[in-house]
C-alpha cells in the first residue's frame, strides 16, 4: 500500500512506515495513494468475519504483511465477537463493544497494536494517544504488559464518564495515564505537536494510536462489511455513524471506495456540529466544545474530516450524494434512549444518538443500521439517570470500578506535557 502525506503529497511512504510514524510531515495524515475495486463483493459477504476481514486487509494493505502473518495478526486482533440484531423497527444495530474496553475502538487498537508488533524493530518505542473516553482503553488493553512498548494517554480531566476512566487508568505497568485541565481538542493538538518536536519523537520512540494512525482506520472497514452480510439487499442499506473524530466514518466510506454498494451514510453528531454546518454551509467553522453526555463525540476540530474530504477530491466519492449529517443535543438523545428503551432494546447514548439521526432520514424501502459503539454499562450514570434502571455491570467494569485511578494531572499547554514526557524516570524506555 502506497500512502501519501495529505499536505505534501510528494512525502510517500508504504503503510509499514505510516503505521509506525502516525503522522507525516507538518502533522499531515497519511492517506493511500489510490484504491481499486475488490472483484468479488458478493463471494465475500459469504465468509464469516475474520476470514472476510483477512481478505479486506489483504486488498487494502498488498503484500507488505505475508499471508501467515496476517492471518494471524487479524485473528488475534478480532477475537471476540459482533453483532447484528434486527429491532422492532426493523433497523439493524452494528453491535461492535464486545471486545476488552467495550467500544468499537478495540478493532482499530488491537489491529494496530499487532501491526506495531510485527514492524518494531526492537528500540524504545512509545505510544502517544490522546482519548475522547473510549480510545484510551482500547490503546491500553492493546499494549498492556508488552515489552519494550511504553502507552502514555492524555485525557480530558472530569470530561469521561468514571467507568471509562477507571477501565484504563488503573492498570498501571507500562501504561501511564495523564488527566489535562482542558478538553478533548486540546489533548489531540497537544498530541500533534509532540510529533514536530524532535527531542521527544528521539528520546521516546513517538508512535501514535489516535485515529490518526492509518491501521486503525484500515481495521475499521472490515466491520461495514459485516452490517452488509446481514441484510437483504445491501443496495439499500443506509448507515447511520455516531460520529466525534470522524475516522469510524471514514472507514465506512473507504469501505464504499473499494467496492461495497450501500446506498449512503449519516454522520451523527451532538452539539459539537462543526460538520453538518460545513456540510450546510461550506463554512469550516469550528466552536468551542461543548460538554455533553455523549462525550466520546465532544470534539469540535474532527481529525479525519481532510480524509472524507481527500475521498471526494482524489478518489472520485461521490460525497454530496452519499454522506449526510445530523446534529442532535442531549435531549433528543435521552428521548431515544428512552425510546429504544420501550422497545426493547438497551443503547449507550452514542449509540442512541445514531438510531435517532436514522429514524428521522430513513425512506421508504431503505434498510438502515446504526453503529453501537459503546457497551451501555460504559455509562451507567447516563442510563440510570435517564431510564431509572438499573444495570448489571459486565465483569470487565466489575473488576475495575473500586480500583485507585492512577492519573497524574497537568495543565493543557503543550510545555507541560513536554515536561511531563521528558523531565519524567517514570517512563520505562525499555
Ligand atoms: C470514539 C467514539 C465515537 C466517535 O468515533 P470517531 O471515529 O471518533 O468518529 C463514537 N462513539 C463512541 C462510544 C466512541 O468511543
Amino acid at each position: 500500500m502506497q500512502l501519501i502525506n495529505i499536505k505534501h503529497p510528494s512525502e510517500q511512504v508504504t503503510f509499514r512506515e505510516a503505521v509506525r510514524r502516525g503522522l507525516g510531515r507538518d502533522q499531515g495524515l497519511f492517506f493511500p495513494q489510490s484504491f481499486q475495486l475488490l472483484d468479488d463483493v458478493e463471494g465475500l459477504l459469504q465468509e464469516g468475519f475474520v476470514p472476510r476481514s483477512i481478505a479486506v486487509l489483504r486488498h487494502l494493505i498488498g503484500d507488505e504483511i505475508s499471508a501467515d502473518s496476517l492471518q494471524n495478526i487479524v485473528s488475534s486482533a478480532f477475537d471476540f465477537p459482533l453483532a447484528v440484531p434486527r429491532l422492532e423497527d426493523g433497523t439493524r444495530a452494528l453491535e461492535l463493544f464486545h471486545g476488552p474496553s467495550l467500544a468499537f475502538k478495540d478493532f482499530g487498537a488491537r489491529f494496530m497494536a499487532n501491526c506495531l508488533a510485527e514492524f518494531h524493530d526492537g528500540g524504545p518505542m512509545t505510544i502517544l494517544t490522546a482519548t475522547s473516553g473510549d480510545t484510551g482503553a482500547a490503546v491500553a488493553h492493546a499494549y498492556y504488559g508488552q515489552p519494550g512498548i511504553s502507552v502514555v494517554v492524555l485525557y480530558p480531566k472530569g470530561k469521561i464518564s468514571p467507568l471509562q476512566e477507571k477501565l484504563f487508568c488503573t492498570l498501571g505497568g507500562n501504561v501511564r495515564t495523564i488527566a489535562v485541565e482542558a478538553d478533548f481538542d486540546t489533548c489531540q493538538q497537544m498530541v500533534k505537536q509532540s510529533f514536530d518536536d524532535e527531542e521527544i519523537k528521539r528520546e521516546l520512540g513517538l508512535n501514535s494510536a489516535n485515529s490518526i494512525n492509518i491501521a486503525r482506520l484500515v481495521a475499521q472497514v472490515c466491520y461495514y462489511f459485516e452490517a452488509a452480510a446481514a441484510v437483504d439487499d445491501v443496495g439499500k442499506l443506509v448507515f447511520s455513524v455516531p460520529s466525534g473524530n470522524f475516522g469510524n466514518i471514514t472507514a465506512g466510506l473507504i469501505a464504499r471506495t473499494i467496492g461495497l454498494p450501500y446506498r449512503r451514510v449519516i454522520a451523527a453528531t451532538n452539539v459539537n456540529d462543526t460538520v453538518p454546518r460545513f456540510l450546510a454551509s461550506g463554512k469550516w467553522d469550528p466552536k468551542a466544545t461543548v460538554t455533553t453526555i455523549t462525550n466520546a463525540m465532544d470534539i469540535s476540530l474532527p481529525n479525519n474530516f481532510p480524509r472524507v474530504l481527500e475521498l471526494g477530491e482524489r478518489h472520485g466519492l461521490p460525497l454530496a450524494d452519499l454522506l449526510s449529517s445530523t446534529s442532535l443535543d442531549d435531549e433528543q438523545t435521552r428521548k431515544a434512549m428512552r425510546q429504544l428503551d420501550g422497545a426493547g432494546y438497551l443503547a449507550d447514548p452514542h449509540s442512541a444518538l445514531a438510531w435517532k439521526a436514522l429514524d428521522q432520514s430513513l425512506e421508504a424501502g431503505e434498510e438502515g443500521v446504526f453503529l453501537c459503539t459503546a457497551h451501555p454499562a460504559k455509562f451507567l450514570e447516563v442510563i440510570e439517570e435517564t431510564l431509572g434502571i438499573e444495570i448489571p455491570l459486565p465483569p470487565e467494569l466489575e473488576e475495575v470500578k473500586d480500583r485507585d485511578v492512577l492519573s497524574s494531572t497537568i495543565p493543557g499547554t503543550f510545555e507541560a506535557l513536554r515536561g511531563e514526557l521528558l523531565g519524567s524516570e517514570s517512563i520505562e524506555l525499555s
